[in-house]
């Protein structure tokens, strides 16, 4: 615990000094100071804990201080912490980069390893613009995206997140302008929407010329409004894109690693993107990383070009610590126990949360995986909801509307049960 005295100077040093996530300068609400976490629990300042039901911005799968994970790391800090990546190779990137070409769907051949969850969309997009130009077709430069959807705080990726949640009209004149089709229709198990199918369908075919990719947030929508719909849609994207020719980029940042039931949600409908993002669960929420992923064509029609090369190149690409935590991250992954503790905590929330529709001002409950949603008419009161949760024992952060969570895959039942209690309770006064 740390000494009062230490906490309200250092408080009060972040209120001066630190800019926050989404806050402005200086916050008006103070965070909480986070002394250590562990398994699923974060440590306070003040001694006091609380059940993670964030997972950190939904990265930290296997829970804080897992031992395979700090072993990882220390064992690779004994050996190196980084050197350049350009013309220089070793093996925690290398052994990263060819178990991520296994585990991902088939067809995925090369792996572009770099910062973060918008830089790797940063990346996907720059692939997808430089091999039209690079196959001599210079006019396919603009994106179609579904609305609804959440890419990254970076200008290419602002420029297709959701234009009405995101930050479109404070930075319209700046962003590029993109194609946007309505949302798909809410519902994992929700019957396919023929109407739906017919627009999306009529929109690309109509902008192929100009298109150079379509790209989505395969089966959710994460910080766009945690919306789920049915992978049929994907399915329906790749016959389209294929046919048209445009490349299909799956940004997976968020549902890859087993958030959704499956590996990667791209499973859940048998389809194989041309590009595809992870990031986030990837190194098990300990260190910044992503990969973007792609086929050998993409990568063929890049090389063959009058520029033969991908101009990107991050000074900490393929960083030898993220890559040696990613890969124990994703091989605590390989023994399919992930598979029982994902549906173990679907039950979980299903069971804990079913009695939020009883809830006034509730309009939708929805679970995927692990993966919880209580949706409200109204926008959640902040400062309601964060005394109600941390009085209970649990952090969350909700956000416009939603209370959600996304727990560690290592949450016990008892866990899941604290924080779908402290999510009903919550959703009664915020
Ligand atoms: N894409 C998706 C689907 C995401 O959920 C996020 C992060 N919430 C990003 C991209 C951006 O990742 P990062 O915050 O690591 O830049």
């Amino acid at each position: 615990m740390t000494p009062d005295s230490t906490r309200r100077e250092l408080l009060d040093l972040d209120t001066r000094h630190v800019w926050h996530p989404y806050g402005p300068m200086p916050a008006t609400v103070p965070p909480l100071l986070v002394e250590e976490a562990s398994g699923v629990r974060l440590r306070l300042a003040d001694g006091s804990e609380l059940v993670d039901g964030m997972s950190s911005w939904w990265a930290a799968i296997h829970g804080y201080r897992h031992p395979a994970l700090d072993a990882a790391l220390t064992g690779q800090a004994a050996r190196m912490s980084h050197v350049m990546f350009g013309g220089l190779t070793h093996e925690p990137a290398i052994r990263l980069a060819t178990t991520l070409v296994d585990i991902t769907p088939e067809g995925l051949e090369h792996v572009f390893l770099c910062d973060s969850g918008s830089v790797s969309v940063e990346v996907a997009l720059k692939m997808c613009l430089q091999y039209w130009r690079s196959t001599g077709r210079e006019s396919k430069r603009k994106v179609l995206t579904w609305r609804g959807g959440y890419h990254g705080d970076t200008f290419h990726p602002m420029s297709v997140c959701d234009p009405e949640g995101g930050m479109h009209s404070l930075w319209r004149g700046v962003l590029p302008e993109q194609v946007f089709v309505p949302a798909p229709p809410a519902g994992y198990d929700a019957p396919v929407d023929q109407s739906y199918v017919d627009e999306v369908v009529r929109a690309v075919e109509e902008h192929a010329d100009e298109l150079a990719a379509v790209v989505v947030e395969p089966v959710v929508q994460g910080a766009g409004g945690m919306r789920f719909h049915n992978p049929e849609y994907l399915r329906v994207l790749r016959e389209v894109t294929d046919r048209c020719g445009v490349l299909l980029v799956f940004d997976e940042i968020a549902t890859g690693f087993g958030r959704t039931g499956a590996l990667f949600a791209a499973e859940h409908a048998g389809v194989t993107p041309d590009v595809l993002c992870l990031g986030k669960a990837l190194t098990g929420g300990y260190l910044t990383m992503a990969a973007t992923l792609c086929t050998a064509s993409v990568a063929d029609g890049i090389s063959r070009g009058e520029v033969p090369v991908l101009a990107h190149g991050p000074t900490f690409m393929g960083n030898p610590l993220s890559a040696a935590v990613a890969s124990a991250s994703v091989g605590l992954l390989a023994d399919g126990t992930w598979r029982s503790d994902v549906s173990r905590i679907e039950r979980g929330l299903r069971d804990g949360l079913a009695g939020a529709t009883q809830v006034p001002g509730v309009v939708d409950v929805r679970v995927l995986g692990a993966i919880g949603v209580v949706q409200l008419d109204h926008p959640v009161d902040m400062a309601a909801a964060t005394a109600s949760l941390t009085s209970r024992g649990v952090w969350l952060r909700p956000f416009r509307d939603l209370i959600y969570t996304m727990p560690p895959y290592v949450s016990s039942d008892a866990d899941v049960a604290l924080v779908a209690e402290a999510m009903v309770a919550t959703a009664r006064v915020a």
